[in-house]
């Protein structure tokens, strides 16, 4: 397959680099168009207001001075217009995208950029804690997801799709398991400090504390040692809010 794969933890994150060379060895023509620093929790951002540079660094591996959706959006209308991918994929991700953290990662913006430009998508993390050792860091488990997902399944996949996949970090998964989208709960702790200039600053993002435990969800079949495979939508319309908002034929 043509793949086209960025992420949102920089150009020369390990989870892109190694992810891009064992695809290369299966037989994949691949083209890496990625942030040239960590951008991770942009969210869906595009650069609007001043200009993006590229570098080849290496052949067919671009460094952009950009945001994950950026890279997505420069790749598929610029980068690679001729030679359109088949699959976009970004990752893999350091750390989680479980529940709601879907909305901040650039990540999922990355593969969900490729999605509403009609492109099929897949965004793939591997769910490890901060800080984490090196050598504690089962990437080959994420990558063993991808290379099999890319043989049995996605040539099969009927339509225009788009996955959320998270591996767990463990030396091998016990399998792939189908999953909604769980809840995961976040610190809402606001730590405050004084800078040596005597004025207050404020550190947000205390980072996930727990998640509903509802069988079924991408936290809890993680937690289980399932890689878990969420189809998204873009279209998040709330039916029985709607339903409700008719009934009421007030406004
Ligand atoms: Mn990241």
């Amino acid at each position: 397959m043509r793949l086209l794969i960025s992420n949102d933890d920089g150009v020369e994150s390990p989870g892109i680099l190694l992810l891009a060379e064992r695809l290369m060895r299966d037989g994949h023509d691949v083209t890496v168009v990625a942030p040239s620093r960590e951008r991770s929790t942009v969210g869906h951002s595009l650069t609007l207001h001043k200009p993006l540079r590229v570098q080849e660094i290496k052949p067919h591996i671009f460094s952009v001075s950009g945001s994950p959706a950026d890279c997505v959006h420069l790749a598929q209308n610029h980068l690679l217009k001729k030679t359109p991918p088949d699959l976009v994929i970004s990752g893999v991700n350091r750390g989680a995208n479980l529940g709601a953290d879907i909305f901040y990662s650039g990540t999922v913006a990355a593969a969900r950029e490729a999605y509403l430009a009609g492109y099929n998508a897949l965004a793939v993390s591997l769910c490890i804690g901060f800080p984490e050792k090196q050598q504690d860091i089962h990437w080959g488990t994420a990558f063993d997801f991808v290379s099999e997902f890319l043989k049995t399944t996605a040539p099969k996949l009927q339509g225009h799709w788009f996955l959320n996949a998270n591996a767990p970090n463990i030396e091998k998964s016990k399998g792939v398991k189908i999953a909604n989208q769980g809840r995961r709960f976040y610190s809402s702790e606001v730590v405050e400090n004084k800078d040596p200039r005597g004025r207050p600053y404020y550190w947000v993002g205390g980072g996930p504390s727990g998640y509903d435990q509802t069988p079924g969800t991408d936290c809890t079949e993680v937690a289980q040692g399932y890689v878990a495979l969420t189809p998204l939508k873009v279209d998040t319309t709330d039916l029985e809010l709607k339903a409700q908002l008719q009934k009421l034929s007030v406004l």
